[in-house]
């Protein structure tokens, strides 16, 4: 099934074509400057490969960048934070493969406004909620000050573990979120 969603991500599912039942493939189309949907993020129930068909991805990771080039893989083991970009000057489609298929425990490497806490769940009703496994807070993150756009991601920052949050559509960025 071949599927776009809102921020017009090209993704096809090959898992739900293939009927796999212990491995989630997904296979992206991205234009330059485009990303992956999620933004930084990690699993930490899932290691996850991705495989670069063609063009150039980079990998954004809480430590150095990682430039994958067409031909060539790279792993994430559960729990390390990763997102890809196609920073190249031609579109770029990479192969997804995470295992098991289903995964509950995804973390957005933003620090919880109320105790601190480092790793928080994102959750949907309707918008973007992100809950505190540690002391149960739930917040939301305000929409892009310069374009509106309801969704920022989080990207890594210039320091090594830093983290800023962009928008996707415009490229605004902020250190820090501004939590509602
Ligand atoms: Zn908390
Ligand atoms: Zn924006």
């Amino acid at each position: 099934m071949r599927t776009f969603s809102p921020d017009g991500t090209d993704r096809q599912s090959l898992s739900d074509a293939l009927g796999t039942t212990d491995v989630a493939i997904n296979r992206y189309r991205l234009s330059p400057g485009d990303g992956l949907p999620s933004g930084l993020h990690a699993h930490l129930d899932q290691e996850e490969v991705f495989y670069v068909v063609e063009g150039t991805v980079t990998f954004e990771t809480l430590s150095e960048p990682i430039v994958v080039d067409a031909g060539e893989a790279v792993r994430f083991a559960p729990g390390e934070y990763q997102t890809g970009t196609n920073v190249g000057e031609s579109p770029a489609l990479v192969l997804a493969l995470g295992a098991p298929t289903e995964t509950e425990q995804v973390r957005i490497p933003l620090d919880c406004p109320d105790c601190g806490h480092r790793g928080l769940s994102p959750a949907w009703d309707g918008e973007v909620l992100l809950a505190c496994p540690e002391c149960g807070g739930e917040h939301r993150i305000r929409g892009c000050p310069a374009c509106g756009r309801e969704e920022m991601q989080v990207a890594s920052g210039d320091r090594e573990g830093e983290t800023v949050v962009v928008c996707p559509d415009c490229g605004a960025e902020r250190s820090e979120p501004q939590w509602r």
